[in-house]
Formats: C-alpha cells, sequence, structure tokens
C-alpha cells in the first residue's frame, strides 16, 4: 500500500565509453571478448520463467566468421507458442495490478544493471552475434537500451499524471489501463536495444508479452532475458519465443487476446502481418494496437554551399558505419555538380582509409554483414550496377562471403536518379549518389521526394541560411527524423525521438512518450459527489 506521490529519479543519457587504448572498459571487454569465443552458449526459449529446450537448434555463429559457433538456439514450436500466450494471460492480472512505481523500478534496476554490471557482456555478444565494433556495440547494447529503460518510465510517470481536469461538484480521473489481452514483441537483428524495448516498453505500462526475436541476434537478446530476471521482472510477463516469425504471428494472430504488436524490422514483413492481423478482425475482443517501425532509404542532400570536409564526414559515418545496417544509413546522396569533383576526390581519400574486418580487430571500422541472404542481396545490387548502363560503380565493390560476410564500403553513381539502388532499401555498405546540375535544385528536391517510397531520415548540409530554412521546408514529409548539417543517424533517447512515416513506419517515436500512449486504453471516470434528484430542466418549467 502506497500512500505517497513517488518521483521517478530524473533521466539521463547513460555515458558513452571511448574505448581508446590503455582503457579500463577496452581491458574489461576483451577479457569478456575472449571468454565468450571461447564458450558455447545454449540459448532455450523462455516461458513462464521456465527454460525449455525443445532439441530443435540451430547454430549461433559470428558473422565475421562464420565457421565459429558461439552456440545453439532453441526453436520454439507450436507448443511452446501457445503456452507463452497462456503464460502472459496468466500473469498479466498481477502485473496488472502492481503499483506502476514498482515496475518502473524492475526497468531502472535493469538499467544500471547493464550500466554497472553487464555492459561488457552486452557489448560483446552485440559484437560476436551481430558484428558490431566496440563503439557500435557500446552506443546500441549499452547506452541505447539503458537510455530507453531511464527515460521511459519518466514518459510513463509523466503520462499517468496527466489527468482531466474537474468542475466543482465532480471528480474526473483517467485511469491509463493496460490492453486488454497480450501485446506481440517481434524484433529486428540490428539493434539489441530496439529488441530491449520493444517487448519492456508495452510491459512498463502493465501489459505481458509474447516476444519472437531475431535469430541473428539471438545471443545478446538472451543476455537482455537474463539481466530483466535479475531485476526482478516477475515470470510470465515476458516470454521469449525463439522461432520462425510467419509460424509465430499465425499462432498469435488467431487467439482473441491478440491486443497489440511492437514490431520493427522490414516493410514487406510489417505488410504482410497487418494484413494477416487484418483478416482476423472479427476474432478479436478489441481493435489492436499496431506499431511498427520499417524501412528506409535515408538520403543526404548537399547545397553547393556545404561544407566539404563536413559533410564527407557526414557521409562516411552516414553509410558505412555498422555496414549500412541502421534503418537510418544514409543510403542515397545529392551533391551539386559545383562540388562533386572536391566531394568525390575526398571521399575516395578517406574511404580508403577505412578497415574492413573482423570486431575482433579493434581497428576495423568496418565489419561483416548480418547473414549469406543478406550478402547474397547486397552482391546483387553491386553486380547489377557493375553490369548497368545506367549506373558506375566508383568506389569500392569488393566482396568476399568464404569467412565472414564481408562487403566494402562502396559508392555507385546512378545516371539516373530513379535507378534502383537510389530507390529501394539496400541495408548494406552501399551508397548511391546522384550528381545534380546546381540550376537544377528545385527539380532534384521533388525528385527526391518522389524517388523512394520510405520517409525515415534524412539530412541537409548547407552554409546558406536562407536554403537551410527552404530545404527544412521542402522537405518536410520526407523523414520524420531531419537533421541539418550533421549525419541522419545515431538519433539520442531523450533528444531525438525516432521514427518515420509513410512505407517507414506508423512513426509512433521510440524512446518518447508518443509510444507509450499506445500501450494505453484509458478509462476516464467521472464522479459526481451530490447527483441531482429530478430528471427535469429549468427550461420546462
Ligand atoms: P525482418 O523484417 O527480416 O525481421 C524482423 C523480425 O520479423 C525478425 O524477428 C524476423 O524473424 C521476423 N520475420 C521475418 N519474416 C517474417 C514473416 N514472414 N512473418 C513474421 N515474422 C517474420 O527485418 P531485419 O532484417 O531483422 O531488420 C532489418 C529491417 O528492419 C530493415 O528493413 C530496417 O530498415 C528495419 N529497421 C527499422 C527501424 C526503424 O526504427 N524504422 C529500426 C531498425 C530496423
Amino acid at each position: 500500500m502506497t500512500n505517497s506521490i513517488f518521483t521517478i529519479p530524473k533521466p539521463y543519457n547513460e555515458p558513452v565509453k571511448s574505448y581508446a587504448p590503455g582503457s579500463s572498459e577496452r581491458s574489461a571487454l576483451s577479457a569478456e571478448l575472449g571468454r565468450q569465443m571461447a564458450t558455447r552458449v545454449e540459448i532455450p526459449v523462455i516461458v513462464n520463467g521456465e527454460e525449455i529446450k525443445t532439441g530443435d537448434v540451430r547454430n549461433v555463429v559470428c558473422p565475421h566468421d562464420h565457421g565459429h559457433v558461439l552456440g545453439k538456439v532453441h526453436m520454439a514450436g507450436e507448443k511452446e507458442i501457445k503456452s507463452a500466450v497462456d503464460a502472459a494471460l496468466s500473469a498479466k492480472a498481477a502485473w496488472e495490478a502492481m503499483e506502476w512505481q514498482e515496475r518502473a523500478a524492475v526497468f531502472l534496476k535493469a538499467a544500471d544493471l547493464i550500466s554497472r554490471k553487464y555492459s561488457a557482456t552486452l557489448n560483446a555478444a552485440t559484437m560476436l552475434g551481430q558484428s558490431k565494433n566496440a563503439f557500435q556495440a557500446e552506443i546500441d547494447a549499452t547506452c541505447e537500451l539503458v537510455d530507453f529503460w531511464r527515460f521511459n518510465v519518466s514518459y510513463m510517470e509523466e503520462i499517468y499524471a496527466n489527468q482531466p481536469s474537474s468542475e466543482k461538484g465532480v471528480y474526473n480521473r483517467l485511469e491509463y489501463r493496460p490492453l486488454e489481452g497480450f501485446v506481440f514483441a517481434l524484433t529486428p537483428f540490428n539493434f539489441t536495444c530496439i529488441a530491449g524495448n520493444l517487448p519492456t516498453t508495452p510491459a512498463m505500462m502493465g501489459n505481458t508479452i509474447v516476444w519472437k526475436p531475431s535469430t541473428t541476434a539471438v545471443l545478446s537478446n538472451y543476455y537482455v532475458m537474463r539481466i530483466l530476471k535479475e531485476a526482478g521482472l516477475p515470470s510470465g510477463v515476458i516470454n521469449f519465443i525463439p522461432g520462425s516469425g510467419s509460424q509465430v504471428a499465425d499462432i498469435l494472430f488467431t487467439h482473441k487476446d491478440f491486443a497489440g504488436m511492437h514490431f520493427t524490422g522490414s516493410t514487406a514483413v510489417f505488410q504482410n502481418l497487418w494484413k494477416k492481423a487484418a483478416e482476423n478482425i472479427e476474432t478479436y475482443v478489441s481493435y489492436p494496437r499496431i506499431v511498427g517501425e520499417t524501412g528506409g532509404k535515408d538520403y543526404i542532400f548537399a547545397h553547393a554551399s556545404a561544407d566539404v570536409e563536413e559533410l564527407v564526414t557526414g557521409i562516411i559515418r552516414g553509410a558505412f558505419e555498422f555496414q549500412g545496417q541502421k534503418c537510418s544509413a544514409c543510403s542515397r546522396l545529392y551533391v551539386p555538380a559545383s562540388l562533386w569533383p572536391a566531394v568525390q576526390e575526398k571521399l575516395k581519400e578517406k574511404i580508403a582509409e577505412i578497415k574492413v574486418g573482423p570486431v575482433t580487430d579493434f581497428t576495423n571500422f568496418v565489419n561483416a554483414v548480418i547473414d549469406e541472404k543478406s550478402f547474397d542481396s547486397i552482391d546483387g545490387y553491386i553486380s547489377r550496377a557493375q553490369a548497368s548502363s545506367d549506373a558506375d560503380v566508383i568506389i569500392g565493390g569488393q566482396r568476399n562471403k568464404s569467412k565472414g560476410y564481408f562487403v566494402y564500403p562502396t559508392v555507385i553513381q546512378a545516371k539516373t536518379p530513379d535507378y534502383e539502388s537510389m530507390a529501394q532499401e539496400i541495408f548494406g555498405p552501399v551508397l548511391t549518389v546522384y550528381v545534380y546540375e546546381d540550376k537544377d535544385l528545385d527539380a532534384t528536391l521533388d525528385i527526391l521526394d518522389n524517388t523512394s517510397p520510405y520517409a525515415l531520415t534524412g539530412s541537409v548540409f548547407a552554409r546558406d541560411r536562407g536554403a537551410v530554412n527552404a530545404l527544412t521546408a521542402r522537405l518536410t514529409h520526407t523523414a520524420g527524423n531531419f537533421y541539418i548539417n550533421d549525419k541522419p543517424t545515431g538519433a539520442v533517447v531523450g533528444q531525438q525521438p525516432f521514427g518515420g512515416a509513410r512505407k517507414s513506419g506508423t512513426n509512433d517515436k521510440a524512446g518518447s512518450y508518443l509510444n507509450l500512449i499506445r500501450w494505453a486504453s484509458p478509462r476516464a471516470i467521472k464522479e459526481t459527489f451530490v447527483p441531482p434528484q429530478k430528471f427535469g430542466y429549468p427550461f420546462m418549467g
């Protein structure tokens, strides 16, 4: 019983560790990398807190050394998927009844467990399992996940405090009930923090969850589950079921208590899932909340007044960090002809300095792409550009999958602005540039707006303030996260709420109250202190 109004600790962004030579975090991380490389983890299905080994296993390997097995994952079958739903529904009443400050404490503790105890564990698992370098793992698995948990509980507090006014004689209240039923969290491979965020945001708001992690991120995701358990998350609140996404979806979407889906992944998969849910709409107790953040074809648009040095740094970091496998990665570039010779020369010079290789060698800026399917798809785009009369591969183009799935930073120059690699999401370290005549600025902005179906992130580089203003206004609907003289990646929780529109998703802004509010179904309560005793009104006199 509480009879006080508690205050959530003020959230702050987790400081980013540098991993510079000689630093204590570097030696702790190196030791942990060694430990995890020498270990084989057995990853179970977890239903109602119970670890289940189904025996239907897949190897978990390093993308940069696919012969190296890090462990094996047990895949959920129909029985485990159905019991995960039952477990989520059984855990619901007690979790929903738990006071919100107590729920908050679980996630605040989990954040501190990562910050103070498990940063090296989670970063190493993300490096080895998803092929991120030390810095990319740090900003993802440690900083952004900790930020999600610290800021989200604070947004939860703000939401609950938001109450209606009451006239004299009346007491109005708004109760933020969780959804009726269970929430399905379906997560992508590319960010450990997204995998951790999607099941926990609805859970924070009192919902219980069936979580299907990505098979290619399952090692780090399993550690997230263990950390949540250590933080005191009750059994059954989040049920962890590695397995086939379509099998899980087929079973969950025919259950009457399916209450919502929190998805991040590709546009095609999202659209397919939405259709499947819609086909069963009569089955459900409530209209499900569908939240999905999906693909992107993110751009940098350079104005003739841009600073070349700043522009090229933004391009390289935006396009090639984590091998271009960020939904926000810059994959199309528009440069005016007046600037192109200088930009091209600098790009060639800087890209030649980039080292590609395994994550265990900290001098590598680019590591491997996630798996063979992804490698082959990227390989197809490069091969077609090499053969096309509409495009030239002007930088890079090398790729090799014999030991790891390595694709070198590649720049394609498109001769037509709608060439396939200017329009489609590639999800690899491949940037396509279109050089426009300076006099065709306005027409090129129209082209940018209409070339791709996505609207996730975009940047403009310009020193001329008038140009900055004009570009910002003209490009209003082309990106949910828009940057001025900065790369289009690297949104920080609490600073730049993240999400895009058009075919990039429902734009429910991860890392903001806008997302949390989707997981509540408010009940308005009006109490009249002295109710009237006659039905008639004065006008009837
Ligand atoms: P994906 O769509 O292949 O997979 C996402 C999840 O869905 C995985 O768990 C996967 O197993 C599952 N899945 C795959 N096919 C399925 C099917 N037919 N039915 C049900 N489930 C299925 O995406 P990915 O390769 O893991 O991630 C990359 C994609 O995610 C890119 O398109 C990227 O732009 C997008 N992404 C978007 C954001 C954002 O905030 N907008 C953030 C990260 C990633």
